[in-house]
């Protein structure tokens, strides 16, 4: 077994080898843990020379132990427990580069049905990690005294490594698991490898089982996908291997969404919401598409009208190509469209004279708002109940068209609006 000793003291950073360090002692010293090591993507990425993640430690014994020693030692709070043996340090505030550290009890997985949670239990690091991905992921390193820095490489991660290949540790891999489909696309993106032949060939055959998955846990992997760097990149593959039409038939990527993704700044590639970004990811997808996304997704109400909002817009957008239209008739149409799907419009759509109301609305129309409230007409004797909503809407549109522009403007209009027998 290679010893990769140099990687934990040389490559890492001062606050991963106090980590390490800590490992190495408490590790020694406690009888109810026979080995500790440092797992998955921090392995990768520390033989890349990357910057690595958060820490996932994988402890042979007692995790519950040697996680609550770790966190007093660190000054962190008593661990959170989570799934099966599995326990959260959370060291944001005291540590800079790494904001957790997982720690887990080496276990085996297996799945009793597909795309199903694992049946787990404890077992030895090698079993800890045939249960992984793919791997590049499934490597290890020891961080005990007596063999700190061996690596633990059962399934040939460190030549994968070198030959930037991601590539599954099993052949029913994607049928256990097909959120790997997502995580295999991310990965090859973003560490910029490439699919292993066979992983590629088991992808397009498993699509189908992307179906047996939940809403919510498709949701997740592709709030993942949206969630990194290099999204645009990761869209364009998910929609060349068949992903995006897998989760739902409608679904794809537009040539403009992708120009649109592709042209933001860096800045803007890390400010963008998730409600903007589900727009442009799905402009152009016709009502009935997307309303299966929808569905699919199983979408909570706010990723929901960023989906269906464009097709909403679309269906009336037109109209704001008419000239001379009162802002009052422009905020009519947009008012009940989310604010994303407009933006999104405005950036993806064509630039015809609705681009410009559009961006009216945004910048403007959308904030004028009258001078009055409802206690403003309850004073001057108009009664509580609707009556009160519709006067001050009366009002906005007429400020809105600029016939008002003062409060007493304002009141008046709304007293010269009552209905006759309020009046008398
Ligand atoms: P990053 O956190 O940088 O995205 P990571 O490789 O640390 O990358 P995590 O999602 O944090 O990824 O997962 C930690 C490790 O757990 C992975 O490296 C992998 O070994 C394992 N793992 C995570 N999800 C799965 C899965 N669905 N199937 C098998 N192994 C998994």
């Amino acid at each position: 077994m290679p010893n990769l000793s140099q990687l934990l003291t040389s490559k890492s950073s001062a606050e991963y080898r106090r980590v390490f360090e800590l490992c190495r002692d408490i590790s020694s010293e406690l009888d109810s843990v026979d080995g500790v090591y440092v797992v998955g993507g921090i392995v990768r990425d520390l033989i890349l020379d990357r910057t690595p993640g958060d820490i996932d430690l994988s402890v042979v014994g007692n995790a519950k132990t040697f996680s609550q020693e770790l966190a007093s030692r660190i000054g962190a709070a008593t661990p959170d427990e989570s799934q099966f043996l599995t326990f959260k340090i959370r060291t944001s505030g005291i540590f800079s580069d790494v904001s957790s550290i997982d720690v887990v009890t080496a276990r085996a997985e297996s799945y009793a049905d597909s795309a199903a949670l694992p049946d787990v239990s404890v077992s030895s690091i090698d079993d800890d990690l045939k249960r992984r991905d793919f791997t590049v992921n499934a490597m290890a390193i020891s961080l005990a005294g007596s063999d700190w820095g061996t690596l633990v490489d059962p399934k040939n991660g460190f030549g994968d490594v070198m030959r930037k290949r991601i590539k599954v540790l099993h052949d029913a891999s994607f049928v256990d698991d097909p959120t790997r489909i997502f995580r295999a696309v991310r990965y090859a993106v973003r560490l910029g490898f490439n699919l292993d032949s066979r992983t590629n060939e088991l992808i397009s055959k498993s699509l189908p089982n992307i179906d047996r998955l939940s809403g919510t846990r498709v949701r997740n992997e592709f709030e993942l996908v949206l969630s990194e760097p290099n999204r645009v990149e990761m869209l364009r593959m998910s929609e060349e291997i068949g992903l995006l039409a897998a989760i739902s038939p409608g679904l794809r990527i537009g040539t403009k969404a992708l120009q649109v993704l592709s042209d933001q700044s860096e800045q803007e590639v890390a400010s963008t919401e998730l409600p903007d970004l589900l727009a442009i990811t799905t402009f152009g997808l016709n009502e009935d598409e997307s309303k299966q996304v929808v569905q699919r997704f199983d979408a909570p109400p706010a990723w929901g009208e960023s989906i269906t909002g464009n097709a909403q817009l679309a269906k009336h957008v037109a109209v704001l190509d008419q000239p001379n239209l009162a802002p009052s008739e422009v905020s009519d149409l947009l008012r009940a469209i989310p604010l994303a799907s407009i933006s999104a419009y405005i950036l993806a759509g064509p630039p015809l004279p609705r681009r410009d109301k559009l961006v009216e609305y945004v910048e403007k129309i959308r904030f004028i708002k009258p001078e009055i409230t409802g206690d403003d007409l309850l004073e001057i004797g108009i009664p509580q109940g609707p009556i009160i909503g519709q006067l001050i809407d009366i009002v906005r549109r007429a400020k809105l068209d600029g016939k008002v522009s003062t409060k007493q403007e304002e009141i008046d209009l709304a007293k010269s609006r009552l209905p006759g027998f309020l009046t008398k």
